[in-house]
C-alpha cells in the first residue's frame, strides 16, 4: 500500500510517510507531512487505522478537512506517538 503525495504524485510506503511527519498541532490533531521529493508540506491527520491527507482552513475557527483517506491496519496512535510495523514515530518532533 502506498501513500501518494498530492503535490508531486510520488508514492511512499506507510513507513516512509510517517517518518516525514512532524509539527503536530495538539489543538487540531493535525501534523504536517514534508514530502522529501517536492518539499511540499501536506496537512495530515493520523488516527487509529487511518491516515487522512487534506487541508487546514484557518479562516475563523481552524479546522481540518480530509481529502484522501488511507486505511492502514495495525496503525496505532497514542498521543503524538504512532506505532506501525514494530516502529514508533513521534508526530511532534519527527523522530522515528
Ligand atoms: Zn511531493
Amino acid at each position: 500500500m502506498n501513500i501518494e503525495c498530492p503535490n508531486c504524485k510520488k508514492k511512499f510506503s506507510n513507513d516512509q510517510f510517517l517518518y516525514h511527519c512532524r509539527e503536530y498541532d495538539p489543538q487540531l490533531g493535525v501534523c504536517k507531512f514534508y514530502c522529501p521529493n517536492c518539499s511540499a508540506s501536506i496537512d495530515t491527520m493520523v488516527t487509529v487505522g487511518n491516515i487522512s491527507l487534506g487541508y487546514v482552513y484557518s479562516t475563523g475557527n481552524s479546522r481540518f478537512s480530509g481529502v484522501i483517506d488511507y486505511q492502514i491496519r495495525d496503525l496505532k496512535v497514542d498521543g503524538t506517538m504512532v506505532s506501525y510495523n514494530g516502529l514508533e514515530y513521534d508526530l511532534e518532533s519527527g523522530d522515528a
